[in-house]
């Protein structure tokens, strides 16, 4: 795992039907799924996947800014319990009656420099 963080962009709240998305990042080398997986493009050079039998949104890809690394939502996990975020990104996008309050690093964009995580602690996008 790369990194993992909440991510509040409008994209993935609209992507997951929920006010924030708890995501992680693992390159793509190794990665592999089971089952019949459905994709769509959720802007440019961006592919969202999903599971064609339930509709469970399973990851996102950014073909430009990422092109090694997939970001999976952690309560696809079959322990979820064992995700621990670092950071709050897109925290500028949060919906107005999200406030955290814990303790986590809050971040406009991905990270300090605003392009990419950097390291475990540190995020998306
Ligand atoms: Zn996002």
């Amino acid at each position: 795992m790369r990194w993992a963080a909440y991510c509040h962009c409008e994209s993935c709240r609209r992507a997951g039907s929920t006010p924030f998305v708890a995501l992680f990042g693992v390159p793509d080398e190794g990665l592999t799924w089971s089952g019949p997986v459905g994709t769509y493009a959720s802007s440019d050079d961006v592919e969202r996947g999903h599971c064609e039998t339930c509709g469970t949104p399973l990851f996102y890809r950014n073909h430009s800014r990422w092109p090694d690394e997939t970001h999976i939502p952690a309560v696809t996990l079959d322990d979820p319990s064992a995700y621990a975020p670092k950071a709050h990104i897109y925290y500028n996008e949060r919906l107005p009656w999200i406030e955290m309050r814990d303790g986590l690093p809050k971040y406009d964009g991905t990270g300090d420099d605003g392009t990419r995580p950097k390291s475990d602690d540190e995020a998306h996008g």
